[in-house]
């Protein structure tokens, strides 16, 4: 099992029992030092440097973070959920992408109220990869998403709304994740989450694809795997 996106803080107890890697979301450029360095106590933490976009950041500093062992850039994306400089977002959001392209790593996108301006961005690229973190995008936005994957999280197991989502979503191109410390899954839901909780996902997603969990921990191992560069 894979933890595609979690937020762990240095000094925190790192809680990731049966996983083989999980990936660090960064929130900001601190954040995103944080994560080198959590990587350098635990090697199954896989570090991401990234902008959230309802953080300020510089990308020249970010930037001056990129090595061989980054995981990936992001979260990075659009956010619409509070009054915001629109314009403001899509700079960093652009910036990011393109630092992606520029490194050769998956980009981790966090869209919040945004999707389709978030695809219409996306989809203006060509080679790039990455995962919608957390899509919210509902069924009919599916088709729309070119090459990345779907990261889907504990909430799968009390939204119903997400489970036909899920159902829709190609087998190929489903990843899981907790968004740690957020949307612990049942049952558990209501305390802090933590990276081993995702295999309530995974055993979610093997109940509506009517497969063994270890049938259904293969197929998205191997997501996770190809998008991360993971062997
Ligand atoms: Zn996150």
């Amino acid at each position: 099992m894979i933890d595609t996106h979690a937020h762990i803080r240095l000094g925190e107890p790192i809680m990731i029992d049966g996983l083989s890697w999980v990936v660090l979301s960064a929130s900001n450029v601190a954040d995103s030092k944080d994560n080198l360095e959590l990587a350098k106590i635990n090697n199954k933490l896989l570090p991401a440097i990234g902008i959230h976009p309802q953080e300020t950041g510089n990308l020249t500093d970010l930037e001056a973070l990129m090595n061989d062992g980054v995981a990936a850039v992001g979260e990075c994306g659009l956010d619409f959920s509070e009054e915001c400089d629109h314009h403001k977002q899509a700079a960093i959001f652009i910036g990011q992408i393109e630092l992606a392209i520029k490194y050769d790593k998956p980009l981790i996108v966090h869209s919040r109220k945004a999707m389709d301006e978030t695809l219409e961005i996306l989809n203006s690229y060509q080679n790039l990869r990455g995962v919608i973190h957390c899509y919210t995008g509902g069924k009919k936005r599916i088709t729309n998403v070119k090459n990345l994957y779907f990261g889907i999280d504990g909430n799968l197991t009390y939204e119903d709304g997400l489970v036909e989502v899920v159902k829709n979503i190609p087998k190929d191109r489903l990843i899981l994740e907790t968004d740690s410390p957020y949307l612990t899954p049942i049952p558990f839901r209501g305390e802090t989450n933590n990276p081993s909780n995702v295999k309530y996902t995974y055993q979610k997603v093997a109940d509506i694809w009517g497969m063994s969990f270890e049938e259904t921990e293969k197929i998205i191992d191997n997501n996770a795997k190809k998008l991360f560069g993971l062997k």
